[in-house]
């Protein structure tokens, strides 16, 4: 046993004595950490890392691999803080908890990884779905499924009857009462009963519901559905798990109250009021807006019979708010990170976001560094994700033209790189 695995790492040791290097050579590369523009630059990837970023292009030695990307724009992978892989909006969509397994939701979850991580999405926080989320990671991370690298919340945790109640609008006699292990808590002890539920389920992270949202079967989509006490409990039990927290909220109070007890990020944030935008610089804590769910779901509501009844007023009267309030939170001086929630749009839209962030009055360099160190930062994972720099992860993307002078580049994704394995490279 002992001599086949001293010979086994005397193999392994060659092989990493002699592993290949691959030079990237960028037109231009963004560099996030600066906000500048830098031209002919070459990255050396080795293994799932960044070794170096040097000026000029740099000859490769014999054996080195070689991509050249002279005519395109080159920066780390983007980060979208606010997915849900699960699923993808449709016209009575709502019916498919009633129909769909586990296994169906998974063969649609591998789709919707895949054209994430090709449309330059290299990691995502996924804020909430059935578990699968989770499988979905694992699969992902173990190589058997493409995909962004993936941290997940699991399950959502909401109220009875809140946005996360996995049984609003059910019949009575199916409605049952479900318990912290669904994600529903009434009270603090609740509270700790669910987060340490999603510690043994393998989550990342926590999401709570902490308003009313829009396509949730319940009539208010913007009323607080935790009390202070209840949100502080969550993240006091996060804590002890080294969890970060995020919270769904629309309404002004509910989003007062979560920032007030200390959730990492606000979700949406759509009636947030100055009071509320002072309290998040005060915390530190982060926005994600996702500008385009809350456009994209007030024109599916036009569409007959796209939502229920129910859902209909919800995502007219909400929905297109949310950029205006980007726009004033962004100017007031509010942290931002990027995230689109995206399946409440169709997946590989993502880079929608950069158009409507930069009509609300970011620069294009600050959108992207929302989508990149902000968000590598929020996620706590700042030291290896987030910007290329020797010994972060060689997650690295390239688009064609100059997303600065016209912020449509972001959707002209042509390369895509994680860990140092390409993904994508278009002719
Ligand atoms: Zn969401």
């Amino acid at each position: 046993m002992k001599k086949w695995f001293i010979v086994a790492t005397l193999l392994l040791g060659a092989y990493a004595g002699i592993a290949q290097k691959t030079l990237i050579y960028c037109g231009q590369l963004v560099d996030v950490k600066t906000g500048k523009m830098l031209p002919s630059m070459t990255i050396v990837v080795e293994g799932k890392k960044v070794v170096s970023v040097t000026n000029g292009y740099a000859q490769p030695g014999s054996g080195d691999k070689l991509i050249d990307l002279k005519n395109k724009t080159v920066m780390p992978g983007l980060i979208d803080m606010h997915v849900h892989l699960e699923g993808e909006t449709k016209k009575g969509a709502a019916a498919d908890r009633f129909t769909q397994n586990p296994a169906e939701v998974a063969f649609g979850a591998i789709k919707f990884a895949n054209i994430t991580l090709q449309s330059g999405f290299t990691t995502v926080r996924d804020l909430g779905g059935s578990g699968v989320n989770i499988a979905l990671r694992n699969a992902i991370a173990r190589g058997e499924v493409q995909g962004p690298r993936v941290f997940t919340a699991g399950k959502a945790i909401g109220t009875t009857g809140g946005h996360a109640d996995p049984t609003n609008g059910y019949r009575k006699d199916l409605m049952g009462d479900p318990g912290p292990a669904e994600g529903v808590i009434n009270g603090p002890a609740d509270a700790y009963h669910a987060v340490r539920q999603r510690y043994k389920d393998g989550s990342d992270c926590i999401k709570i519901t902490a308003t009313g949202g829009v396509l949730s079967q319940a009539k208010n989509g913007s009323n607080p559905q935790f009390t202070e006490e209840e949100i502080k409990a969550i993240v006091s039990a996060a804590q002890d798990y080294g969890f970060k927290v995020a919270a769904h909220a629309h309404g002004a109070e509910g989003i007062k109250r979560a920032v007030r007890a200390g959730v990492n990020s606000i979700e949406h944030g759509t009636l947030m009021d100055e009071e509320g935008m002072e309290l998040m610089k005060k915390m530190g804590t982060y926005y994600v807006p996702t500008i385009i769910a809350g456009r994209s779901a007030a024109d599916s509501a036009k569409i007959p019979g796209y939502y229920t009844d129910m859902v209909v007023p919800k995502a007219l009267a909400i929905g297109p708010k949310i950029q205006a309030t980007f726009a004033k939170a962004y100017k007031a001086g509010v942290k931002i990170a990027f995230g689109t929630d995206a399946g409440v749009y169709a997946h590989g839209k993502n880079w929608m976001e950069f158009v409507y962030m930069t009509e609300a009055g970011m620069p294009a360099m600050e959108a992207i560094q929302s989508a990149t160190v902000s968000a590598a930062d929020l996620l706590g994972a700042s030291e290896s994700l987030g910007s290329l720099e020797a010994g972060k992860m060689a997650d690295i993307i390239a688009v064609d033209g100059d997303p600065t002078k016209d912020i449509n580049a972001m959707g002209k994704v042509r390369f895509v790189m994680k860990e140092g394995v390409v993904y994508r490279q278009d002719k």
